[in-house]
């Protein structure tokens, strides 16, 4: 069985943000030489998430919207008695999951229809980074 391990690295522009980050993960199953096996894809953050959707532009400020509604920013949250402020970046990266594992089939991500990896950022402007591991032959 052969590994290999990949960091891709992110400093969003905005505080949240949604990257599609699929043709880093496909250009890291094509230097890993697996084609039978799994990739394991995850925020080394706390306050960031991957998960698998559409890559729809709609549906991305659906995601916004009610990731906002279900954790304001701003709000009087406990964890800000640390001196934090991002209380509701900890919810939302929790909501929207820490990583995503895939099939590798002959060399390619073997995707579901409209299926897309994307780095979910709701603390950024500032240097963080996606773990990509992969497994197989
Ligand atoms: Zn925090």
């Amino acid at each position: 069985m052969k590994s290999y391990r990949a960091e891709l690295w992110f400093n969003t522009k905005k505080r949240k943000e949604l990257v599609n980050i699929t043709p880093q993960v496909a250009e890291a199953i094509r230097k890993s030489g697996i084609k039978e096996g799994l990739c394991l894809v995850n925020a080394m953050h706390i306050t960031a998430s991957v998960f698998i959707n559409d890559n729809e532009s709609g549906l991305h400020q659906d995601f916004e919207e009610w990731l906002e509604k279900l954790a304001p920013y701003g709000k009087a949250y406990k964890h800000h008695q640390t001196g934090e402020d991002n209380g509701d970046a900890h919810l939302k990266r929790t909501i929207m999951g820490r990583e995503v594992v895939v099939a590798i089939t002959e060399g390619r991500l073997d995707f579901g229809p409209w299926e897309q990896i994307f780095y979910g950022e709701f603390d950024g402007q500032r240097r963080k980074r996606v773990l990509v591991k992969i497994i197989g032959e």
